[in-house]
C-alpha cells in the first residue's frame, strides 16, 4: 500500500499496550476509523480503553478480524503466527508495524525538501547505548536530533515532532523491521546477531532475515561488525541503492573502509580522502563510558553512522565524551569490602551477559529468569574460566544449572529465592553472593534471562539488587 487517504479508513491496531494506544490516537487524528483489539480483559484494560475517545475498543478478542478492515497496525509483541494476521492475510490486508506508519508520515523538511534521514541500528545487543551514542555525536556536530526507540522519544513522536529534526537515530527491534517493508534508511548497521526472541521470530533464519531489512534500500552505508561475519553476510544479501558501501567496524587496526582501533585511539579508513593512504582519528577509547569491549564497539559503530552522514572528527570525539549509558548497563553499584558489584540487569539473553562476563574476573555471577527459547552452552563454555560461582534464579534456572555441571562442573552453584519474587527474592540472592564473593571479585548481575517470571521488568530487578547491595553498606 502506498500511504492512504486516511479519512475515513477502516484501521485496526493490534494491542492495547503504550505503542498500540500512541499508534491509534495518531490513526484517529489523521481521520481513520480505528478500532484497537487486545485479547485481554479485565479493570486495568478497560481504564485504559476509556480514555480513548473517538476509537473504538474490542477487548476479549484478539482473533478475528472486524468487517470491512483495510489495514492493521500491529504492536511489537504480537507474533508473527496470530490468529488476526492469518485473517489479514486470507483477506488481503496489509500489516505495518509503528515504524512502516512512522515511515509513511514523514514530512519533508523546508531546507531540503525531503523528509529527515534515518540512521538506524538494529542488533541482538547494544542498540540502545549506540543510537544514544550516535544522538550525541549529531548533537555535537550542530544537528537537531533524537535518538528514537526504546527510550528516548518514539518513532511515531519523531516523525510528527512540531520542530521537525534534521536527523534522526533509530534504532529498530527485529519486530519492528519485520513489518517496515516500506523502510529505506540513508545507512545502517547490524551491530551482532546472537539467537534472542526465537519464539517470536520462530528459527534463526526468520529473525536473522528480519534483521537484515535494516539494510534495504541504503544509500551510503552498511555497516557491520567485522567480528561477527553473520552481520557481513546480510550486507552482502542486502538490496542497496547505486553507490551504497559496505563499512566494517572492529577492535584491531582496521582496513580499507574499515572503522578499528589503533594505540587506543579510534580510527576511521572509510570516509577519508584517498582512503588507500589516509586514516582520519576520530576520538580515543578513553573518551568511552564505560570502555569495556563490546562498548568501544558500539562506538565505533556510531562512529561510522555519523561519518557515513558527513560529521566531522571533531564532533564524534565531542559526542562519545558527552555520552552516558542508560541505568542497568553495567552499572557500577558499590565495592564493598573489596567486593565490587555490577549491575548489567539489561544483560536478557546469552550473549550481553558473554560481553559484560568477559570484562571481569572473577566473577560471582547472577543468572536466571525467562529464558526465551535461548541456549546457554557457549556463554557457560565461554565463562567457565571467570567463575568463582554462581547464584541461580528463575523460572528458567535449570538451563543454566544443567550448562554449568557440562561446561564448569568445579563452580559451586547455589540456587536461591526459590518461590520468590521481587525485593524480598533480590536480597536474599544479594546475600548469599555476599557469602560467595572474595576480596578482589565483582558480583554481576547479568542474567542472561528476561525478568517478567520474578520482577516487573529488567530495571526494576537491577533497581532492587542495588538497594539490597546498599544495604550491605549500612
Ligand atoms: P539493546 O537496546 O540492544 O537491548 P543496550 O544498549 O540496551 O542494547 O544493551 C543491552 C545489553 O547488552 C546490556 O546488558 C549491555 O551490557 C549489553 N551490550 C551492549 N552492547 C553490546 C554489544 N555490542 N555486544 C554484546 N553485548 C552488548
Amino acid at each position: 500500500m502506498t500511504s492512504p487517504d486516511w479519512t475515513g479508513l477502516p484501521v485496526v491496531v493490534a494491542g492495547l499496550g503504550i505503542s498500540g494506544i500512541s499508534a491509534a490516537r495518531v490513526l484517529r487524528d489523521l481521520g481513520a476509523e480505528v478500532t484497537v483489539v487486545d485479547g485481554g480483559d479485565g479493570p486495568a484494560v478497560r481504564e485504559r480503553a476509556a480514555e480513548l475517545t473517538g476509537i473504538q475498543v474490542r477487548l476479549g478478542d484478539g482473533a478475528t478480524l472486524p468487517e470491512g478492515t483495510r489495514l492493521i497496525v500491529t504492536s511489537p509483541g504480537w507474533p508473527p503466527s496470530s490468529p488476526l494476521f492469518a485473517a489479514a492475510a486470507e483477506a488481503g490486508v496489509e500489516i505495518w508495524g509503528d515504524v512502516e506508519l512512522a515511515w509513511h508520515l514523514r514530512r519533508p523538511l523546508p531546507a531540503t525538501g525531503e523528509p529527515a534521514p534515518w540512521l538506524a541500528v538494529t542488533g541482538t545487543n547494544g542498540k540502545t547505548t549506540t543510537v544514544q551514542m550516535l544522538a550525541s555525536i549529531l548533537t555535537a556536530a550542530g544537528r537537531r536530533t533524537a535518538a528514537v526507540g526504546n527510550v528516548g522519544v518514539s518513532v511515531l513522536d519523531a516523525v510528527l515532532a512540531e520542530e521537525p529534526y534534521d536527523v534522526l537515530a533509530v534504532e529498530l527491534s527485529s519486530y519492528q523491521l519485520h513489518w517496515a517493508p516500506s523502510l529505506r534508511p540513508h545507512s545502517s548497521a547490524v551491530l551482532n546477531l546472537a539467537p534472542d526472541h526465537l519464539d517470536w521470530h520462530g528459527s534463526m533464519e526468520a529473525y536473522a532475515a528480519d534483521k537484515g531489512r535494516i539494510y534495504q534500500g541504503n544509500q551510503v552505508a552498511c555497516v557491520y561488525n567485522l567480528a561477527d561475519p553473520a552481520t557481513e553476510e546480510l550486507v552482502r544479501e542486502a538490496d542497496v541503492e547505486e553507490g551504497c558501501r559496505a563499512i566494517g567496524f572492529g577492535l584491531g587496526a582496521p582496513g580499507l573502509s574499515q572503522f578499528g582501533v589503533v594505540d587506543g585511539l579510534l580510527v576511521d579508513r572509510a570516509f577519508v580522502p584517498d582512503r588507500q593512504k589516509n586514516a582520519a582519528e576520530i576520538g580515543a577509547v578513553e573518551d568511552i563510558t564505560p570502555p569495556a569491549p563490546h562498548n568501544i564497539a558500539n562506538a565505533l559503530a556510531a562512529a561510522a553512522l555519523a561519518r557515513a552522514y558527513g560529521v566531522d572528527a571533531k564532533a564524534v570525539r565531542e559526542g562519545l565524551r558527552a555520552f552516558r549509558p542508560e541505568p542497568h548497563r553495567i552499572a557500577h553499584v558499590a565495592e564493598v569490602g573489596e567486593v565490587l558489584w555490577i549491575d548489567d540487569s539489561k544483560a536478557t539473553n546469552p550473549h550481553a551477559a558473554a560481553a559484560s562476563l568477559a570484562a571481569y574476573r572473577p566473577v560471582v555471577w547472577i543468572a536466571g529468569g525467562l529464558a526465551k527459547g535461548a541456549e546457554f552452552e557457549e556463554l557457560v563454555a565461554g565463562a567457565a574460566g571467570r567463575l568463582r560461582a554462581a547464584v541461580l534464579i528463575g523460572r528458567d534456572r535449570e538451563l543454566i544449572r544443567a550448562a554449568l555441571a557440562r561446561h564448569a562442573p568445579d563452580v559451586p552453584v547455589i540456587e536461591a529465592a526459590e518461590g520468590q519474587t521481587g525485593a524480598v527474592a533480590m536480597a536474599e540472592v544479594v546475600r548469599v553472593a555476599a557469602g560467595l564473593a572474595k576480596p578482589g571479585d565483582t558480583v554481576l548481575l547479568a542474567p542472561a534471562c528476561a525478568s517478567m517470571d520474578m520482577f516487573t521488568n529488567y530495571g526494576e530487578r537491577g533497581d532492587f539488587f542495588a538497594a539490597a547491595v546498599r544495604e550491605l553498606t549500612i
